[in-house]
């Protein structure tokens, strides 16, 4: 029987892993970049590429400072996001709409990465590897950057519009809702908890 596997084996075997995973998702970042309707968004798409295309780089050096060749080893859970992403663009949603399945599909890949980099970290440098675990580091915020970016576009007025399409007539209803809680909960059959939740606000 072989030697069994090291920790040090399983840290190589996720960094070509995450090599595959970048360059899986330069190809998918320029198409969301493409389908995204707010300049704001595409931008964003279009500036994490130019990251992705660094952190590229920055995983080769990674693989010299480890006296490792540089591969890639395919990456299922990033194949899969981006599988979902696919069929998101394909949907004939409304601009907004479009805009905020974009954020989510792009929000979810970033969260798989920063999984992945929060752990090459820890174990990098849980065996001392130093210049790896600085290089690696820096990704993972950059990977946190993206994300935060993205929730802000979406919280920045993509996500609003989107709804407002989705329940145009919403904003009058709750401006009435405020004026006469009691009544309005009441007379809607409300339950006695929800018509005291809706009187105290
Ligand atoms: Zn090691
Ligand atoms: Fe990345
Ligand atoms: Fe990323």
């Amino acid at each position: 029987m072989a030697e069994a596997g090291t920790l040090h084996d399983a840290f190589i075997d996720e960094l070509r892993d995450a090599y595959d995973g970048e360059k899986q998702l330069t190809k998918a970042l320029a198409k969301l970049a493409k389908a995204a309707a707010s300049p704001k968004l595409r931008q964003a798409f279009e500036t994490h590429l130019e990251e992705t295309r660094g952190q590229i780089e920055r995983l080769e050096q990674v693989f010299e400072s480890l006296d490792e060749k540089a591969r890639g080893k395919h990456c299922d859970g990033i194949a899969g996001i981006i599988e979902e992403g696919k069929s998101i663009m394909e949907e004939d949603f409304d601009d907004s709409t479009m805009d905020a399945c974009l954020i989510a599909a792009g929000q979810r890949a970033e969260h798989y990465e920063m999984a992945a980099y929060g752990t090459l970290v820890a174990w990098a440098q849980a065996m001392g590897h130093s210049e790896a675990a600085q290089l690696l580091q820096q990704t993972l915020d950059e990977e946190k950057a993206a994300d935060k970016t993205l929730s802000s576009l979406a919280e920045g007025g993509i996500n609003q519009s989107a709804a407002d399409a989705a329940h145009p007539e919403d904003d009058e209803e709750e401006d009435e809702e405020e004026e006469e809680p009691v009544e309005r909960g009441r007379s809607a059959g409300r339950k006695e908890s929800a018509t005291v939740k809706t009187a105290r606000r």
